[in-house]
Formats: structure tokens, C-alpha cells, sequence
């Protein structure tokens, strides 16, 4: 995996980096190229945003070999692998993954 340049992990979450660690292996399994972070804190999202807090990250998925097909794939096994405290959407040029834990701690 490699980030965009311009692109810092500085005060992500360690919740996040586990998700990043997890997409980013499913997303070399199946596509056999390397990931690239296009977002982290930083870009411009909705303003309650969980990129803002350091529970956001975003996945290109505009390369050639990455069909809608492909990015359910690797959206679909993500989500079994990381459960219901991680949303993961399919959105047009890239999946966002954010950390979203569901009921008490
Ligand atoms: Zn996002």
C-alpha cells in the first residue's frame, strides 16, 4: 500500500489503521496491485465526516483493473473480515472505510 502523496497518517486512529491493514491485503489479494490511500484526515468531505476524527480512509479504486464488480469483492470480503463496527462503501472512484463502532464499548 502507498499514500498519495501529500497524504499523512498523522492522528489516525489505531481502530482505522486495523481496517487499513485488513482492506489493504484484501485489495492485493484480489486485484494483485497495490493500494493507494487518496484520503485520510485531510480532502473535503461532509462536514461530520469520520475522516475529520481520524476514523476515515479512502481506497482508490479508478485503475483499470478495478471493475464495480471488483471493488464489491473487495467491499464484501472486508466486511466479513472486519464486522459490523466498520462500514465500507463502494462510492464511484473509491472505497471509503471508516470506523464506526455500534453499540456500548
Ligand atoms: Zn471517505
Amino acid at each position: 500500500m502507498r499514500l498519495k502523496p501529500g497524504v499523512s497518517a498523522r492522528g489516525i486512529s489505531p481502530e482505522l489503521l486495523l481496517g487499513i491493514m485488513v482492506l489493504d491485503a484484501i485489495y492485493k489479494n484480489v486485484t494483485g496491485a497495490d493500494a493507494v490511500v487518496t484520503s485520510l484526515r485531510d480532502g473535503t468531505h461532509h462536514r461530520a465526516s469520520k475522516h475529520y476524527r481520524g476514523d476515515g480512509a479512502d481506497f482508490r479504486t479508478i485503475q483499470a483493473s478495478i471493475t464495480p464488480d471488483t471493488a464489491e469483492r473487495i467491499r464484501a470480503e472486508a466486511r466479513a473480515q472486519l464486522g459490523k463496527d466498520y462500514d465500507i462503501v463502494v462510492e464511484g472512484n473509491h472505497i471509503h472505510l471508516e470506523f464506526d463502532p455500534k453499540g456500548p464499548t
